[in-house]
């Protein structure tokens, strides 16, 4: 497609009107940010028309990446630099009189998504349209996102996400690809045509609308999908009969129940809430992806046999690990296939990534609710069992402790991980360290009898938007550089490393890091009225609020710096602004107390004269992509400082690096092998290692109590959270005391603490020296190319999916 200024702008001018009935005069910011978006959709839609086609007719084996969340963000600047019209549209609007980045800020984040699972998943997808593999996202189309954070009186308080009030503008709507998916009912087996049948009646119909959204890839003319689907009342459903005979209230009731499906994001990523609404929402978008993807397969005219040749479906996590039972159930119910075709032909099309080992995030549901709600399911998953507890047993005879642990279903629950495993042919970890452990210890029983089947694909992030999209100025900078080659091939960034001791480069580099601070601070200073100094260190932890990411053991840090301040106004320390950013799950008692006691030390310490301004603390609320595209490139400092073997991978340390920030952290997740990239001279490495913590929690002789009476000045900061030093009652942090003290400290805060201030006062040391400090963010910007998500997708095109990149 041809396009210049003149066409932009008489395109959006006619949109305003045909949308509107508006022009630039009179249109709201709103308005105008809609009418841009949909002439950018559009001009996306040539493409990708070309590519659905190409699928229609050609070969290629499509990729199709299943997630309960996708944590996208907002798309305009993103499409915009992928489609290659950044600067042609922001000058056509400013010849209007406009400013690009204004109308930016008026898309709200699409935010189906909790934190780092959810933005894998939107990354993926960008990698793979990037690298030209026809990779689609299949999801759910939330009508409410992860919940908005305001912080009130310092407290989290959850506003809902109506993120659809005035419509999304990249989606389009196609009710002609419905499908209806079933719950609910029972099952009886016939014998039909000499073969025994599975009969699913009295079941309840829910129609499933597919919206997708087009996913640009970068200056290559491809566009894949992802497809959200919606849950809505099947037609003939809505009970009209009812209706007449006035009993408004029932159909509405039906309406509402089919509607509360896809209406709400779990806003938890760890553990279960074991919830039958939950579990309806996994199967009903499973169901959907599953049966549109059969439907699409056969429009090609190939026989059903050689499905896996052409459709491979990737689960992110447990939670749609039904996609293997239900293909089963449309190959055996619906293509007529045996149980062995149909299994074979599952086994070879589905792939697991497993992003956890923590046991209370294992999910698993209860026979009962499984049954009830999916009863044709349920048969097949009986028989999947049946059969793999067969295999297990003459292998292993009557190894029944072994054998109980490896079946999928056991004492009245369905373990889905268990199911995830059999069901595919290939199960991946997130990081090596986590690779390892899931094989050794976690899933050992299963590693040893499937040979082959683990392996380790180290979670990625999109270099585009995590740099280019993200920080203009450093991608400038590298540009001016090294060439603009690393934007599409990103292990080309290594060629900056040439330039990490050039004292100009170092000038140019502090230069755009300092300017990226500047406009943070004066962020701060008009949302939140606090001060901070652009030449302070800039200390940043982002993330989810969790025990295991330790939140707590930087904020105990900090107050006892504050009290050494206090000691000792003279104590010589580098100027430091802390800055935090996090949401908690909304039922997490100890994760809110976290951000009530982060709040309270701010507001003590930034009104403090005494320390002289030397540190400031700030909490950012309502933390999500677009935040986090403005607050990254600002670090000077990376807080990744989770308990060794908690952090599966983290992807957030990846995109600090990538801007420039030196880690401090734990040896977990990819934070090893960040080390292993830049070396150990640049991080900051400190604390237990995971062996070490998992020994701790075996051999038990931990005990908190004890260095709290033996420790003053971990005695200190503990009572000053109980004694209203804090100018709050002490009442305010019972849970916090009571995880550290009664409940002996299960995620090592206090066994790590002096590690940690000596690993701050190491910080401090180093950026002291100015050159020194630029040498090191240079060569971890250097050294980021390799975390870029084109790397972790291109091993999962060559040793999961099979197909050549
Ligand atoms: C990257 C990202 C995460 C994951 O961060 P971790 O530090 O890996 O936990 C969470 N939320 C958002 C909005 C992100 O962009």
């Amino acid at each position: 497609m041809q396009l210049d200024k003149e066409r932009i702008k008489s395109d959006f001018e006619r949109k305003l009107i045909s949308l509107f009935a508006e022009d630039i005069k009179d249109a709201s910011r709103l308005h105008k940010y809609v009418a841009l978006g949909e002439i950018i959709k559009e001009y996306t839609f040539e493409n990708w028309l070309k590519s659905n086609k190409k699928y229609i007719k050609g070969d290629v084996k499509q990729i199709y990446y299943f997630s309960m969340e996708f944590l996208i963000g907002r798309l305009l600047e993103n499409n915009l630099i992928n489609l290659g019209i950044r600067d042609l549209v922001a000058e056509a609007l400013d010849d209007l009189g406009l400013s690009l980045e204004e109308l930016e800020m008026e898309e709200r984040d699409a935010g189906l998504g909790n934190g780092g699972l959810g933005r894998l998943a939107a990354c993926f997808l960008d990698s793979m349209a990037s690298l030209g593999i026809s990779g689609h996202g299949n999801g759910i189309r939330y009508k409410y996102g992860l919940f908005e954070q305001k912080i009130v009186n310092g407290y989290q308080v959850e506003v809902p996400d109506n993120w659809l009030k005035d419509g999304y503008v990249w989606e389009v709507r196609r009710a002609d690809r419905a499908v209806i998916v079933n719950f609910g009912g029972n099952v009886r087996f016939d014998i039909v045509d000499g073969r025994l049948k599975a009969i699913h009646e009295n079941y309840e119909s829910v129609l499933a609308v597919p919206y997708d959204v087009p996913v640009v890839g970068y200056g290559n003319n491809v566009v894949n999908t992802l497809r959200l689907w919606s849950a809505e009342p099947v037609g003939s459903e809505f009970d009209f009969s009812s209706f007449s005979m006035g009993d408004y209230a029932r159909a509405m009731e039906y309406k509402y129940s089919v509607e509360s499906i896809t209406s709400v994001l779990y806003p938890d990523d760890r553990t279960e809430k074991g919830r039958m609404l939950r579990l309806k929402q996994e199967y009903f978008f499973v169901s959907a992806g599953v049966q549109s993807i059969v439907r699409t397969y056969k429009k090609k005219g190939k026989p059903i046999k050689h499905f896996a040749k052409y459709c491979a479906i990737h689960i992110n996590d447990t939670h749609p690990a039904l996609a293997i039972p239900e293909l089963m159930r449309i190959l055996i119910d619906e293509e007529n296939l045996t149980w062995e075709e149909a299994w074979d032909i599952t086994v070879n099309t589905m792939a697991y990534t497993n992003h956890t080992i923590m046991a209370e995030a294992l999910e698993k549901w209860s026979v009962d609710m499984f049954k009830s709600l999916l009863p044709r399911i349920w048969t097949i998953v009986e028989e999947i069992n049946r059969r793999f507890c067969q295999e297990l047993v003459e292998k292993y005879k009557d190894d029944w402790k072994r054998i109980d642990e490896m079946l999928i279903i056991k004492d009245g629950f369905v373990k889905m991980a268990n199911l995830a495993i059999v069901g595919s042919h290939s199960v991946n970890g997130v990081a090596k360290l986590h690779t390892k452990i899931l094989k050794e210890q976690e899933l050992k029983l299963f590693n040893e009898y499937y040979t082959g089947k683990f392996n380790n694909k180290t979670n990625g992030i999109t270099h585009r938007r995590w740099l280019l999209d993200s920080n203009p100025k450093l991608a400038r900078l590298l540009n001016e550089t090294i060439g603009d080659g690393w934007i599409k091939n990103p292990n080309q960034l290594i060629e900056f490393k040439k330039f990490a001791k050039d004292k100009s480069i170092q000038q140019k580099f502090e230069a755009v890091k300092q300017s990226n601070k500047i406009e943070l601070s004066r962020f701060i200073k008009n949302r939140y009225g606090i001060n901070v100094d652009p030449d302070s260190i800039f200390d940043i932890q982002a993330k989810r609020l969790h025990g295991y990411k330790r939140q707590l053991l930087n904020a105990l840090h900090i107050l006892d710096l504050y009290n050494r301040l206090k000691e000792n106004r003279n104590l010589d320390i580098y100027p430091r602004t802390f800055i935090f950013s996090a949401k908690a799950f909304p039922g997490y008692v100890l994760a809110k107390e976290i951000i009530k006691f982060i709040n309270t030390l701010a507001n003590k310490i930034n009104n403090d004269e005494d320390i002289d301004d030397k540190i400031k603390v700030v909490f950012l609320e309502n933390y999500g992509v677009s935040l986090a595209e403005k607050i990254i490139p600002c670090a000077n400092v990376s807080e990744q400082i989770s308990t060794a073997s908690k952090e599966a991978s983290g992807t957030g340390n990846m995109k600090f690096m990538m801007n420039g920030a030196i880690t401090i952290g734990t040896l977990d997740g990819a934070n090893v092998e960040i080390k292993e990239a830049v070396g150990d001279e640049n991080i900051v490495i400190f604390g237990m290692t995971a062996d070490e913590v998992i020994e701790l929690y075996k051999n038990g002789s931990y005990k908190s109590l004890e260095l709290y009476y033996s420790d003053e000045r971990i005695k200190r900061v503990i009572d000053q959270l109980m004694n209203g030093y804090l100018d709050v009652p002490g009442s305010e942090f019972m849970n916090i005391y009571n995880h550290l003290i009664t409940n002996n400290d299960e995620f090592f805060v206090l066994k790590d603490f002096y590690a940690y201030a000596d690993a701050q006062m190491k910080i401090d040391n180093l950026f002291r020296d100015k050159s020194k400090w630029n040498e090191m963010a240079i060569i971890n910007v250097a050294s980021s190319g390799i975390f870029s998500s084109d790397n972790t997708i291109k091993r999962y095109a060559e040793d999961i999916w099979g197909i050549d990149v």
